[in-house]
């Protein structure tokens, strides 16, 4: 028999679609046909990416190219194992070298990507008998990697001080004995806001915590030489473990975690998402490396200044005071309403992506709107025109073009 045809596994898919769609939730995939930049070909047509989050417009950088085949022809492609067994090329540790300088740490470790490298570090650091504290926006890997260490879990709603301080406070009286990880994000994926990192930090010091900071969409973007939020606010000293992705404005693919030497020999030993996993290509590494490279060049601070110059030119149009960084959201609530509008703007020529549950709460779907300094300045009118044309249609007052705020679950999925 078909084992494809199998009726009781396919009787349950099926009925789980069906009630992922009867809610307005199916997902799709849609391949670009051609690199990731600012006009990307998908089925045929020709459409202007809102949505990506290669900031710097790096991904299709020539020197990335080059030092990816430059590293082709040193060291191959496929990396043949683990780091710990025989995959570790002259590539990787190069950019571990890399990652540490331009963080200024005494030490990083590269994963293979963002998820992996919080899915690896957080259950190595706490376990069963430890307090997780999290910020309620927190990225899908954060809480995966959380639950999976086993650790009490507590969540502030996002950005609250009071509550995070209360969280500290209880753990601190409870679980004198635990060790205390507060995690969160520099800038929120969903929303694009920041977080108030110097007050975190005073809280975190207060009452004897660790601070896991995720910079995914900050580094590159923000800090000097691109080097983060916590870089920016002055206080990357008090941060224990600083993670960033490579995948983002870097261009490239991966992440890595910042920190002591200890830290990085510790999660060599116990990461389990790096241990247990073949490592990245060499080509990869050695773009990720020359991706750094160029975020830390004068080069890298005339991207941020382009890119600068677009989020202050988009965010007036969206009636936005002050973005925070290279993510506009513009929140439409409805699931469906939220579909519809991401369908009338791809009619009209432009991706810009639908986030709806499970990546955020329900009915606060919204629109993510992201820049990179490879935008020119009437790709942005054009999309402000066309967003108050299709949002407009939809509603007969003014549309609805406001910042997202706290939200009242934890996500669940990516
Ligand atoms: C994208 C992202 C990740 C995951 O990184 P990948 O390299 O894509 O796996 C982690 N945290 C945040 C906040 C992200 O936005």
């Amino acid at each position: 028999m078909n084992p494809h045809s199998d009726c009781s596994l396919d009787k349950f898919l099926l009925s789980g679609l069906e009630e992922i769609d009867s809610r307005g939730l199916m997902r799709r995939l849609s391949a670009l046909d051609g690199p990731q930049q600012t006009r990307v070909i998908q089925n045929g047509r020709e459409l202007l990416n809102f949505s990506s989050n290669d900031y710097l417009g790096l991904a299709t950088h020539p020197a990335l190219k080059t030092a990816a085949m430059a590293e082709w022809e040193r060291s191959g492609f496929g990396s043949g194992a683990s780091r710990l067994i025989c995959g570790t090329l002259a590539a990787h540790e190069e950019l571990d070298n890399a990652i540490a300088e331009f963080k200024q740490t005494p030490a990083a470790l590269s994963f293979s990507s963002g998820y992996a490298a919080a899915m690896g570090t957080i259950p190595a650091i706490c376990g069963t008998g430890d307090v997780i504290i999290l910020d309620k926006l927190s990225h899908a890997c954060l809480v995966d990697a959380s639950r999976l260490s086993g650790a009490l879990l507590r969540v502030f709603p996002h950005n609250d001080l009071c509550k995070l301080e209360s969280h500290l406070k209880w753990a601190a009286a409870k679980h004198p004995a635990a060790k205390i990880l507060v995690i969160a994000e520099s800038v929120y994926s969903m929303d694009g806001d920041r977080a108030p990192l110097r007050e975190m930090v005073e809280l975190k010091e207060r009452y004897g915590a660790w601070f896991f900071l995720d910079e995914a969409h900050a580094v590159g973007v923000i800090g000097r030489q691109g080097r983060g939020l916590a870089d920016e606010e002055g206080i990357a000293d008090h941060i224990e473990i600083q993670m960033g992705t490579l995948g983002k404005a870097l261009g490239s693919h991966g992440a890595y975690i910042a920190g002591g030497s200890a830290l990085r020999r510790f999660l060599i030993n116990r990461a389990r998402s790096f241990i247990f996993s073949t490592s990245p290509p060499a080509p990869v590494a050695a773009a990720s490396r020359k991706a750094i490279e160029i975020a830390a060049s004068p080069e890298g601070d005339s991207l941020r200044a382009k890119l600068w110059e677009n989020i202050q030119r988009l965010q007036p149009l969206l009636s936005i005071k002050a973005a925070a960084s290279a993510i506009l959201p513009v929140l439409i609530g409805n699931e469906s309403a939220a579909v519809e509008t991401s369908a009338r703007l791809l009619e009209l020529g432009f991706l810009v992506p639908a986030i709806r549950f499970p990546t955020v709460a329900k009915g606060s779907a919204r629109l993510r709107v992201t820049l990179t300094a490879s935008h020119a300045r009437s790709d942005i009118e054009s999309l402000a025109r066309a967003l108050h044309g299709s949002t407009a249609t939809k509603q007969d007052s003014p549309p609805h073009l406001a910042r997202s705020t706290g939200e009242p679950s934890l996500p669940t999925a990516g």
